[in-house]
């Protein structure tokens, strides 16, 4: 049971036991790893039995020699002394519980494999499991959709992702509305949106996308004239300024908002060089390549002049971006060993903006793909 945040409001509290509740709730769901972040699953796990039996009440026979208003002197001094000997009978009870208890020796209470539980549980027994109220929490969890939130169905049709983020409750709780199948409103194909998720499996809708509001970053060294959507030019503007205060040294970068057309140019090449299969795991085909959403942006370590983007992983600016680039709102989308869900080699140059809030949750919820972190089924191939 994880302890209500006492930060949080009232109403964000509520998203969040939602939150909780449809992880908890909708056992199919919760069975996908997707749906339940490496971090959530460390902190998860039912009642222990130590917990359930922490649950079962002192001996009733207690209580009912307790009241003794209304009887006659004489009775209710017969009465005390009774209750007397009970206290004392149920505290010798409750000291052999515990050592049962002790003698057990497993914290977590849950036998090993093939080892007898040798515990004795004495008072009403603990509810089981299967006992639990499932339906009306699934009730709960149904009706938290953001979805039938006009402050959120604004935000959306607002346009503005930051603030859908926000009215979701932020991006923890965006992302399980998301990855639990109960925000149909959000669509993770609409290109303009900073959660759109584009891999092998995924395409660009239309395939020859082009963002409208396509800019050049403030202050970064640009080696190709090539341009990010606004908020995320202005992210990488102030990741750069931050990774030089930080003494990690200059970075620039080589290529962001790529085309429909100059992907066709930039995977003709590459195919060109090593055939189709090493093409396809260095470079997307056009209409798949995240650098054709304005939100992604191959970045270069430099000193003096700049080195190339097999150099960033080994650099202190690639060590410095692992670390950081979360908290301007990007994510390393092709990371170490998870080809088979990504679709690609790791690529430590390249870093996807997705906004600092769904940085937040990815970088807490300790994801490495984006697709596990929405909930989306592998891409490994076309
Ligand atoms: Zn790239």
């Amino acid at each position: 049971m994880i302890p209500p945040d006492p930060e949080l409001s009232p109403r964000r509290a509520a998203r969040a036991e939602a939150e909780r509740l449809a992880t908890a709730a909708l056992p199919v769901q919760s069975a996908s790893p997707a749906e339940v972040s490496p971090a959530e699953v460390a902190a998860a796990g039912g009642p222990t039995r130590r917990e359930r039996r922490a649950g079962a009440s002192a001996p009733s026979g207690i209580r009912s020699l307790v009241a003794t208003r209304g009887l006659p002197l004489a009775a209710r001094r017969r009465r005390a002394s009774v209750l007397a000997a009970a206290v004392v009978v149920a505290v010798a009870g409750a000291v052999a519980i515990g050592a049962a208890a002790t003698a057990g020796g497993r914290d977590d209470g849950e036998a090993a494999p093939g080892e007898a539980t040798t515990t004795v549980v004495q008072g009403p027994p603990a509810v089981p499991a299967e006992g639990l109220p499932v339906p009306q929490l699934a009730a709960i969890a149904a009706t938290a959709t953001p979805c039938d939130d006009p402050a959120f169905t604004a935000a959306l049709a607002s346009g503005d992702d930051a603030a859908v983020i926000a009215a979701a409750g932020g991006g923890s709780a965006f992302r399980a509305a998301v990855a639990s199948g109960i925000a149909p409103c959000v669509s993770l194909s609409d290109p303009n949106r900073e959660w759109v998720v584009v891999n092998k499996q995924r395409p660009l809708d239309p395939v020859d996308y082009r963002a409208g509001d396509l800019v050049m970053p403030e202050n970064v060294r640009a080696l190709e004239q090539s341009a990010l959507r606004a908020r995320a030019a202005g992210a990488l503007t102030e990741m750069v300024r931050a990774a030089s205060d930080a003494g990690a040294g200059e970075i620039a970068y080589l290529s962001a908002f790529r085309s429909y057309s100059t992907q066709q140019s930039t995977y003709a090449g590459r195919v060109s060089v090593g055939g189709v299969e090493e093409a396809d795991r260095e470079s997307a085909r056009a209409g798949y390549s995240e650098h054709q959403t304005g939100l992604a942006v191959d970045i270069v370590p430099c000193r003096g002049s700049c080195a190339t983007l097999d150099d960033v992983a080994g650099s202190p600016q690639g060590a410095w971006v692992r670390d950081h680039a979360w908290e301007f709102g990007f994510i390393t989308r092709y990371a170490e060993g998870r080809e088979s869900v990504s679709g690609y080699e790791p690529e430590a140059w390249h870093l996807r903006y997705i906004g600092p809030e769904l940085a937040r949750a990815y970088h807490e919820g300790g994801y490495t793909t984006l697709e596990e972190f929405f909930g989306l089924p592998a891409a490994p191939t076309y």
